[in-house]
């Protein structure tokens, strides 16, 4: 029910509005964001780097209405790639189709991702293509692939809480991707996603077993297990040691201020940890879904409001 209403909240303009200009809510925001510029974004990446810890870097954003500033934002995301080439910070990138014109049409959205991936690889970094909700799950996975023919450094993620998801991981394997799985933010139909969340889990399990087994890392499939959820990590931890997977052959994701001893510990035990970190003015629906996924954080944020 929580859940349910941050998540419509998530999508409220009006409130977006107003809660936008409270200053005790963007101190808490700051707990989830690095900040607002592509410097306060490296700084953060240097601690992580720092600690053993690598990043994925986002620029907040999402569904844009217009081609300037789905253009612009994928300048800004070039314009973050040039610094992470000069500064020599360990990071890759995140982006989010809508962010540079998914709703304005697949070949102009593709153009925009094959001008951020040409920088990457200029500069040795790889681009993760995240999943948003099942609107548009068929077109971004069809970008992917498109793309994957032209570039070998990007990726894709699975959400464990769809029905479909064990078809497109069996799929993906069988082409020797790299995919992050998760669980899954947005709210979406019993009819295409599992309404329990022990069913969500018990998926989690099974597909990530599927993305670190023999037959797909043989492949080339590099799975990135994202999730703050012990019981998901113990589960990768004993396969991979059951099946002897190499630690170099997948890692395990968390978001920027989520567990961050856990962070820690599972760097400091040699597996590859790597933090996603977002930052830019646009934080308000990645901060909801953040809520949503977790209402208590919702007392967190009130409790910004008795700090000075
Ligand atoms: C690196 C990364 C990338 C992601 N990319 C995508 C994507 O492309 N598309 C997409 O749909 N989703 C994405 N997600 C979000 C994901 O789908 C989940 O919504 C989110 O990770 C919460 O699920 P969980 O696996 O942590 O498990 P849960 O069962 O939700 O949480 C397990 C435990 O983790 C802690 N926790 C979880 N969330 C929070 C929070 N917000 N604040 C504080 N503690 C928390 C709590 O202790 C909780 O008990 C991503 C997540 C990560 C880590």
């Amino acid at each position: 029910m929580q859940r349910s209403i941050l998540l419509w909240l998530s999508r409220n303009t009006f409130f977006r509005r107003l809660t936008t200009q409270l200053s005790f809510v963007r101190r808490a925001v700051m707990r989830f964001v690095a900040g607002e510029t592509v410097d306060d974004a490296i700084r953060v990446i240097r601690e992580l780097n720092a600690q053993g810890i690598v990043a994925t870097l986002d620029h907040l954003g999402e569904n844009v209405t217009n081609q300037d500033e789905a253009r612009r934002a994928a300048d800004d995301y070039i314009s973050v790639l040039e610094a992470i080439g000069a500064t020599g910070v360990k990071s890759h990138v995140s982006v989010k189709l809508t962010a540079i014109g998914l709703d304005l049409g697949d070949d102009f959205c593709r153009a925009n991702a094959a001008r951020i991936l040409t920088k990457a690889r200029e500069v040795g970094a790889f681009v993760r293509i995240d999943m948003e909700s099942t609107d548009y799950t068929d077109r971004t996975l069809a970008i992917y692939r498109s793309l994957r023919q032209e570039f070998d450094n990007v990726g894709i993620v699975i959400q464990a809480y769809l029905y479909r998801s064990e078809a497109d991981i069996d799929a993906l394997c069988q082409a020797g991707a790299r995919v992050r799985l998760c669980k899954g933010a947005y709210k979406e139909p019993p009819l295409k996603a599992f309404p329990k969340k022990a069913d969500v889990d018990a998926n989690y399990v099974r597909l990530t077993r599927m993305l670190l087994s023999d037959k797909a890392r043989i492949r080339g499939t590099r799975g990135a297990i994202a999730t703050h959820d012990p019981r998901m990590i113990e589960a990768a931890q004993r396969y991979a040691a059951e099946n002897k997977v190499p630690l170099d052959e997948f890692e395990f994701q968390m978001l920027y201020g989520i567990r961050r001893e856990l962070q820690r510990q599972l760097a400091g035990e040699g597996y590859g940890m790597r933090v996603y970190v977002p930052y830019g003015t646009e934080w308000y629906p990645y901060f909801m879904r953040r809520l949503a996924e977790r209402p208590a954080n919702v007392w967190f944020v009130l409790s910004n409001l008795l700090r000075r």
